[in-house]
């Protein structure tokens, strides 16, 4: 969990009048609402021994939930490092205060305009084996649906319509 974050969430909810308090326990029990969604992001092996210098994804799966009386937080999956397996945590990007601050609107009963991103299939390559959301059943990837808002590009619409 990201509480350091907090602060860039609070202020997307600022702009809609909505106030939510980081619920430091990361537990699903007592939340009202859960989400698993995914952010973009970097990891960086933690191994000082290991080769790889770290690497992209816009796959890094998140669980948002809500609590009673304004609470929230969120789990970021980490994902193991394809050279050495150790457990390697995202850095994240403004992607995931953006998503948080967006789902904690819409449960809250405002309503906005979706938010998009556009991702090229090439990019869209994800290691389940790698992701511990996939291992736990949380990531969009591991039940086979698309990751929400991300448009894929290069996907044969044409064949389907024939
Ligand atoms: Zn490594
Ligand atoms: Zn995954």
């Amino acid at each position: 969990m990201y509480p350091a974050l907090h602060d860039s969430v609070s202020r997307l909810l600022e702009e809609d009048d909505v106030s939510f308090t980081f619920f430091a326990i990361d537990e699903n029990k007592g939340s009202i609402e859960e989400y698993d969604t995914n952010i973009m992001g970097r990891f960086k092996c933690l191994n000082n021994v290991c080769p790889n210098a770290g690497w992209a994804s816009k796959m890094i799966a998140i669980t948002i939930r809500m609590y009673p009386e304004q609470h929230y937080n969120a789990r970021v999956y980490h994902q193991c490092c394809k050279d050495c397996g150790s457990l390697s945590q995202p850095f994240s990007d403004d992607s995931y205060a953006q998503r948080i601050a967006y789902r904690l609107k819409k449960w809250s009963g405002i309503e906005m305009d979706r938010p998009s991103f556009t991702v090229r299939t090439s990019e869209h390559r994800h290691e389940s084996a790698l992701c511990e959301g996939c291992k736990h059943g949380h990531c969009r990837l591991s039940y086979g649906v698309a990751p929400l808002s991300f448009r894929i590009q290069g996907s044969n619409t044409s064949a389907e319509m024939k």
